[in-house]
């Protein structure tokens, strides 16, 4: 689990979208914590994620797509609990297609990266319906493949890709020293543009070890700050003026 540590790598379309986030990202950084600040109401902002299981050599699909049910749920309950953004699953689906070898076993971290560039990860570009200009409310597409090599279940290069890989096992109930709701959560931070973070009980924590050792799904303030401000969050609706009312009589109407 891990990857994108340091995000200003040397890609063009990274640079690019590092510029997006910093145009966008500072000023709703400075309003969310305004907002948290002055008690305005904000309806939660909503980030799109898309699931797709890649099919092995045969053509069967690596995992149930029902099972990757409860990780969702854990992701959702982490970014709106820790965030205020919810997680809205815009599809999840199975690509019949037998997958290349590199798709279907993958390399991790800087051999991911390394892949990336040389073309090896075209596979999931192709399958994700992310498109090739991603803008404010992109999704995210999480791509579940056979394996990564190494002690790593799941991978993510940060903001200069569209997708996350996260390995089957991971939502085999039936194999508890491997089944671990908190990483496909934890890889969409790093989609987000978290970096890790040292406290066990956070979901940017490094190391999870299932079934005893699981990483928690906490956010800090900072961090639900920087993912409010990612372009692929789409904000919440936020409404302007006085806090809202308890007692009777007319409510302040909000602005759009
Ligand atoms: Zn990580």
């Amino acid at each position: 689990m891990t990857a994108a540590g340091g995000v200003l790598r040397v890609l063009g379309r990274t640079a690019a979208a590092a510029t997006l986030d910093l145009a966008s990202g500072g000023v709703r950084a400075a309003e969310a914590l305004t907002d948290a600040g002055t008690g305005r109401i904000s309806t939660p902002g909503t980030l799109r994620v898309e699931v797709i299981l890649l099919s092995d050599e045969r053509g069967r699909p690596v995992a149930d797509p029902a099972s990757v049910a409860p990780a969702l749920t854990t992701a959702d309950r982490a970014l709106t609990g820790g965030a205020g953004v919810r997680v809205r699953v815009t599809g999840v689906r199975v690509v019949p297609t037998p997958a290349p070898a590199a798709a279907l076993d993958a390399r991790a971290n800087r051999a991911l990266l390394l892949d990336d560039i040389i073309g090896r990860t075209g596979f999931y570009r192709r399958h994700s319906s992310a498109g090739v200009a991603p803008g404010v409310g992109s999704p995210v597409t999480v791509v579940v493949i056979r394996s990564i090599t190494g002690r790593t279940t799941g991978c993510s290069l940060g903001l200069s890709a569209d997708w996350v890989i996260v390995e089957a096992s991971l939502f085999d109930a039936g194999d508890p020293p491997h089944y671990d709701e908190t990483v496909l959560a934890h890889e969409l931070g790093h989609a987000l543009n978290l970096p890790h973070h040292p406290d066990p009980d956070n979901l940017m924590f490094p190391a999870s070890s299932p079934p005893d050792g699981l990483r928690g799904t906490g956010l800090t303030r900072w961090q639900a700050a920087l993912i409010q401000a990612n372009r692929r969050v789409i904000p919440g609706v936020r409404r302007s003026g006085n806090p809202p009312t308890t007692g009777g009589g007319p409510r302040p109407r909000s602005s759009p």
